[in-house]
């Protein structure tokens, strides 16, 4: 596993001990390399489970939460999945450690280009766009699957158009206090069945 094996190793049993995450998910993200997506100052708590800062009051998501949403998700190798809210690109590492062909919108400039740069470095063919999450990515529609890793009082209705009727879609849903929510896409486009997986804190969709 070279570099940070034992911090990896023990955050692998950390998740197993306290998510449902399959082996596939578990592997997923024991295989990225976390320290690679903070800054050197923050690389010895990279492997702690919990958010860090990244700058511009941005957070790379704790890896329990990235392994529930990945979980759900369950991606098949060669799934197209669309992601809202790059950030730093630690989520969409992990979707593309589980075989997911990734295509991910995020609002800030700087922040997709980082993500992009740093993705393409770190060997992950994971496609992203500065753009509005709010408008999906048509380009590439339909998508299996779809997630945001910011919140809204609602999923957007251009992520449902653009998720393929049986596709899921996992996002924080609510302004103030979110809940991790899970919905299947109907033949009409419309939410088809809706789950509920606990009270989430995320930045809210800009
Ligand atoms: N996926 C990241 C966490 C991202 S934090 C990880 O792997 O750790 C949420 C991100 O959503 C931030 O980068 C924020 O800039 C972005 N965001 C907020 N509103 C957005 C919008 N309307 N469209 C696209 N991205 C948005």
């Amino acid at each position: 596993m070279g570099e940070y094996a034992t911090e990896r190793a023990r955050l692998r049993e950390r998740l197993a001990a306290r998510t449902d995450a399959s082996d596939r998910v578990l592997d997923a993200v024991e295989r990225v390399p976390r320290h690679e997506f903070v800054s050197d100052a923050r690389a010895s708590e990279a492997y702690a489970d919990r958010p860090l800062p990244i700058g511009d009051d941005q957070t790379i998501s704790a890896p329990h939460m990235v392994a529930v949403m990945c979980d759900l998700l369950a991606p098949e190798p060669g799934d197209a999945v669309l992601e809202i809210g790059t950030g730093c690109g630690y989520h969409a590492a992990v979707m593309a450690e589980l075989g997911a062909d990734v295509f991910s919108v995020e609002y800030h400039d700087s922040l997709a280009d980082e993500a992009r740069a740093r993705l393409a470095r770190l060997g992950y063919d994971v496609r992203v766009r500065q753009g509005d999450g709010r408008e999906g990515w048509p380009d590439h529609a339909p998508y299996d699957a779809a997630y945001l890793t910011c919140a809204a009082s609602e999923i957007p209705g251009a992520v449902l158009d653009q998720t393929r009727p049986g596709g899921t879609v996992v996002a924080p849903v609510g302004r103030g206090s979110q809940r991790l929510t899970a919905v299947t896409v109907g033949e009409d486009g419309e939410i088809r069945d809706r789950t509920d997986h606990g009270g989430v804190r995320f930045v809210p969709l800009l």
